[in-house]
């Protein structure tokens, strides 16, 4: 059967190779699963497993069938111009991955919503700082991106009570979160938003769209949670509108550059929790799953799932 399949080559920054390997030969018992430094014969590899690879890395296999990304966002992938042409290219959508994520959505909209940031703040001075608490039902959040992560995290929030908005490019339907759709109607979706969830990905017409003006749009006080890309912001007039207080507090998981340079204002401000980009992450057992089915169906002759439109970016 191993022959049959041929090898998959595995490529990632993280220390991770033997835990996936791991993982897809539990699904695919004996599938040769070579780490890319160790490639011996490159003709033999069928599938390309990677985050993230070195400039001309897929033109070393000259047999290759599927490019699996590894991870949900596709935009470093999308962005090469060393892509082989006619290779179907999949990404991780594992339901695992969108519950972490609405995890630390959920995290990151209780946090503001129940005012912790002040308290953290008056704590440190000492002060038993009264604040009343407000209703669930009285503050709107609005999570922009209803894809695989994004409706799951929309789901959770309107579970907990929240008046959730959600906005997309084309219309969706999600029990109880009223959705929006199209460029047009992102203004007054921000108008009424109390907390504003980023869950985009990153595509050429996603790219700065929060500019100056757009941030501008918030409603004064708003907090802000960027988990999908830096680009898609423009950092320092985000700073700026952080610092006049017209934004009142961000959780920022992603920057225009990563790691965020030491010298950034961002790390100082006391209305901004900083994490390094992990907000959600594949997860080797669960999302090796669907990666073994889509090797099974590519080696049967048959189209994978999850293939991405490089042409739409996402
Ligand atoms: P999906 O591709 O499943 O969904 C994308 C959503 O964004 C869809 O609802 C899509 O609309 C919408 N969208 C795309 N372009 C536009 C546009 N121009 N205007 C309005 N809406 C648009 O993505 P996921 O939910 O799986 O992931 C979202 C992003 O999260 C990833 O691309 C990645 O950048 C980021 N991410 C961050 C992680 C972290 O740790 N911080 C971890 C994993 C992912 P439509 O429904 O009409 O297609």
């Amino acid at each position: 059967m191993a022959a049959a399949l041929g090898t998959l080559v595995f490529y990632s920054d993280f220390d991770d190779f033997e835990t996936w390997k791991h993982a897809l030969q539990a699904q695919l018992p004996g599938l040769p699963v070579v780490h890319s430094s160790a490639v011996e014969r490159p003709q033999d590899v069928h599938y390309a497993m990677a985050w993230k690879p070195p400039a001309g890395f897929f033109q070393r296999m000259p047999n290759l069938r599927l490019i699996i990304n590894l991870g949900a966002g596709v935009d470093a992938l999308v962005a090469r111009d060393d892509l082989p042409s006619g290779i179907p290219i999949t990404r991780i959508t594992d339901p695992q991955m969108a519950r972490m994520m609405a995890g630390y959505v959920l995290f990151a909209v209780l946090r503001h919503a129940r005012d912790i940031p002040y308290f953290e703040q008056a704590q440190r001075r000492g002060e038993w700082a009264y604040r009343h608490p407000r209703a669930p039902q009285e503050i709107t959040v609005a999570v922009l991106g209803l894809g695989q992560l994004g409706a799951t995290a929309a789901c959770e929030l309107q579970r907990q009570g929240f008046r959730t908005l959600g906005w997309s490019r084309s219309p969706r339907q999600i029990e109880g979160v009223e959705c929006f759709a199209g460029e047009q109607t992102l203004d007054d979706v921000l108008g009424q938003a109390d907390i504003v969830v980023l869950m985009l990905p990153l595509t050429p017409q996603t790219l700065g769209l929060f500019d100056r003006a757009r941030l501008e749009r918030f409603k004064p006080g708003a907090s802000f949670v960027n988990v999908a890309r830096g680009a898609l912001v423009d950092q320092p007039a985000l700073t700026a509108l952080l610092e006049s207080g017209h934004i009142g507090s961000a959780t920022l998981d992603v920057f225009e550059r990563e790691p965020l340079p030491a010298d950034d204002p961002l790390w100082r401000m006391p209305n901004v929790l900083i994490t390094p980009h992990l907000a959600s992450v594949a997860i080797p057992e669960s999302s090796s799953r669907q990666i073994a089915a889509n090797i099974r169906r590519v080696a049967a002759g048959l189209e994978p799932e999850n293939r991405i439109d490089a042409s739409r970016g996402y």
